[in-house]
């Protein structure tokens, strides 16, 4: 809800009332959203802070819980612009142009410039809103369907395009919306001042109920009446019991109830709603300084709900906080440089014997693709040994291990490379898996306990200078596993990187 100050009844019925009752059905977030105001009032932001901090004494009055529910100020969670961003990357102005609301707010707005960038992404960033809690349902009237439809389109298309699951498709909840009328006899609203306030003092209520229009209806209290043509009529049947309406309308059309009685009965009934809600809103106000640290706590917490989303969103657009993979591109020293621009030139790598290149790729794999401060020092060919120092990463642990680099044998076919591995007991085995239709190279650096079991099991049954038969295989899910021997295969998909060095 934008901070427009405090609500009125149509606000109330049109929203708020069934908000109240949601939050023991569904795990919600309501925020206010004053970057939202800002796209239309941006020319005068003097009081966006006192109308935020009204609309929520008026939710809290109301009986929005935030022991139930989620309760925040939009700009207090800056993860809503953020994705807000990011989404405008991808989304096709055309997309935005077309949304109804979008020339009909120009038309209705006229004073106001609202030729603005701000103001076209307006329902980008609803969609932001929508999106970063991952929601399954927002619950609107049938005016916001079209928002909800283009969050589902941004959703749907960051999804494909990035080839992730990470925002749910949320439906439209569309919730009863009675038309409350206002006092002229036009829909409630703050433009005409037409408003009965929703936590107004019961007085002030009647006053502006008994004082309401009939709309031409019962000039003459001789005459009757249709209560369907009178807004009185109007708020009967809003807030009235079916008797107190079955009598009106009775009252009306015979003309033997006055308008005065009327509208009494409307304002009892009005009040009986209203008056609860003003009393609990000035108690509020004597305190006011809780409900901002409230809502201050309970942006906190929505920000880090709104940062579980972002996480993959980060990871999938290459944007996350870790330096990750990136590491090591910055290795290379300009020996290591010359070697793989030696590697990548061979002309007739295709010719060298399977040793030669086997051999090629485990120097060009130690020199290149190895983290730096992994410092392995060579003993054999193919025998590598950690030194003993500081390490950052888990790949090859800070003791002194001896590890077995080798290169896949033949390609058996494109999901199934296999290796021979002498039966020594080496701490890790680097495995790199060179696949024919690419070029590429995977590399799977596997600690001992990975295949310590089924290694046990294979060696006794070998003959003197035998080797350990050893495969890496892919399932359809692009899913890698270990195979040793006839032992069953182990999952070893995290344990892999891929380069290619070669194109
Ligand atoms: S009786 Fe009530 S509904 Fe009928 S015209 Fe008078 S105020 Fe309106």
């Amino acid at each position: 809800m934008r901070p427009t100050g405090k609500l009125h009844l149509g606000n109330y019925m049109g929203a708020l009332a069934n908000w109240v009752k949601l939050q023991d059905d569904y795990e919600c977030y309501f925020f206010i959203a004053d970057w939202h105001a800002l796209t239309t009032d941006y020319a005068d932001p003097s009081r966006v802070k006192l109308n935020t901090l009204d609309v929520a004494l008026d939710w809290l009055a109301a009986g929005l819980d935030p022991e139930k529910s989620t309760i925040f100020i939009q700009s207090h969670v800056p993860q809503h612009a953020e994705l807000h961003l990011l989404f405008s990357m991808i989304t096709p102005l055309g997309w935005l142009e077309r949304v109804p609301s979008y020339k009909e707010q120009q038309e209705n707005l006229k004073g106001k410039d609202l030729s603005t960038y701000g103001f076209l992404g307006y329902p980008l960033l609803q969609a932001a809103d929508i999106l970063l809690y991952q929601a399954q349902f927002v619950p609107v009237g049938q005016d916001q369907v079209a928002h909800v439809e283009l969050t589902r389109e941004v959703a749907r298309r960051f999804n494909s395009m990035y080839k992730t699951e990470v925002f749910p498709e949320p439906d439209a909840l569309l919730t009863p919306a009675p038309k409350v009328p206002g006092t002229d006899g036009r829909k409630m609203s703050k433009s005409y001042g037409n408003t009965i306030g929703l936590t107004e003092a019961p007085a002030l209520v009647v006053k502006k109920i008994v004082e309401m229009s009939t709309n031409g209806q019962r000039i003459r209290q001789t005459d009757p009446g249709d209560p369907d043509l009178c807004p009185v009529g109007g708020l009967h049947k809003v807030f009235s019991s079916p008797d107190v309406i079955a009598a009106t309308q009775e009252g009306c059309r015979t003309a033997s109830l006055r308008c005065e009685f009327c509208k009494v009965d409307a304002a009892d009934s009005v009040c009986a709603v209203t008056t609860p809600i003003h009393f609990q809103r000035m108690h509020l106000e004597s305190r006011v300084e809780e409900t901002w640290e409230m809502l201050r706590e309970q942006s906190r917490k929505a920000a880090a709900r709104a940062e579980e989303t972002l996480l993959p969103v980060r990871t999938v657009l290459d944007l996350s906080r870790d330096l990750g993979s990136v590491k090591r591109h910055f290795f290379a020293t300009d020996e290591d440089r010359r070697r793989a621009r030696d590697l990548s030139q061979h002309a007739a790598w295709w010719n060298l014997p399977s040793d030669q290149r086997g051999k090629l790729l485990r120097d060009y794999w130690r020199s290149n693709l190895l983290p730096r401060e992994a410092q392995l020092s060579q003993e054999s060919n193919r025998v590598f040994t950690s030194l003993d120092r500081e390490l950052e990463e888990p790949l090859i642990t800070a003791k002194k291990k001896r590890i077995f680099v080798t290169t896949s044998r033949n390609i058996v076919n494109l999901n199934e490379w296999h290796f021979d591995i002498p039966a020594k007991s080496y701490e890790i085995w680097a495995l790199l898996c060179w696949r024919k239709q690419d070029y590429w190279v995977d590399d799977f650096v596997i600690p001992q306990k990975y295949f310590s079991q089924a290694f046990a099991l294979a060696k006794k049954s070998l003959k003197k200078d035998q080797k350990i038969q050893a495969k890496v295989v892919r399932d359809e899910g692009n899913r890698f596993f270990l195979g040793v021997a006839g032992s069953n295969l182990t999952a070893v998909t995290e344990l892999r990187s891929n380069y290619g060095p070669l194109e």
